[in-house]
């Protein structure tokens, strides 16, 4: 199942443009499994042929002076990443069964929570560049691709950054998860792969249409590709590296 959705759904074509923005897909560190570290994608045909197999898992990392293999890694080192905002932390109601936000906290907790914080960082930072993503468990997802944030904040800029947002925050009482703020080389759900823990996609989501929830299993091809067109809407027009 997992590796028919890859080779028939899986929009191969827009998440590379979205993975190689800044930097080739041959410099970023991919994971099919969380403890399975540091896989490398060659080109847009490699990375098809390994999601042909089915991963549990597709997890993106930082980009790298040079491909992040294993037996490179006393060389390596990350050079830019994505800022990325991850949101799990909210009241669950009964409904949250088996750790998988349900649809009433998708609309009332969660999209509020992450409209914010995106409010922020577009008023403060004057971020456009963003994508927003339902992880497909219980946390809502987003990538600030802008170049000046991509390569301009290493760790401990973007520790600076989490403690002025969270200044501005703090009559809201959100919180975000602090690794995957501040660590350049943190791990993030691919969008459009599968989360093993409920079988749902991750999806791009529109926070301002949170009434219906984002919850997309890998066969339901329409709504697939409503979210692959919204995400495709948010992508800028100049092409990849
Ligand atoms: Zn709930």
């Amino acid at each position: 199942m997992t590796s028919e959705y890859y080779q028939t759904f899986f929009p191969v074509d827009t998440v590379y443009r979205f993975l190689t923005q800044h930097e080739p897909l041959s410099k970023r560190e991919i994971a099919f499994k969380t403890d399975y570290r540091y896989n490398v994608a060659m080109n847009k045909t490699n990375f098809g042929l390994i999601l042909a197999h089915g991963p549990n898992e597709v997890q993106v990392g930082g980009v790298y002076n040079k491909p992040p293999f294993v037996e490179n890694k006393s060389s390596v080192w990350c050079v830019g990443s994505e800022l990325r905002i991850d949101i799990d932390d909210y009241p669950e109601c009964k409904s949250c069964e088996y750790k998988l936000i349900c649809a009433r906290c998708w609309a009332y907790e969660m999209a509020p929570r992450m409209k914010k914080v995106l409010a922020e960082l577009a008023c403060y930072y004057e971020c456009q560049n963003m994508q927003v993503l339902y992880s497909g468990g219980r946390s809502a997802h987003a990538w600030i691709s802008d170049e000046s944030v991509f390569y301009g904040a290493d760790d401990s800029v973007r520790k600076y950054f989490l403690t002025q947002l969270m200044s501005r925050l703090k009559n809201n009482n959100i919180k975000l998860d602090e690794a995957v703020f501040t660590q350049q080389a943190h791990l993030t759900r691919c969008p459009f792969s599968i989360n093993p823990r409920g079988n749902r996609v991750c999806v791009a989501v529109n926070l301002d249409s949170a009434g219906s929830p984002p919850f997309v299993l890998p066969k339901q091809e329409n709504e697939l590709k409503q979210s692959v067109w919204l995400f495709e809407q948010r992508l800028p027009k100049n092409g990849a590296v």
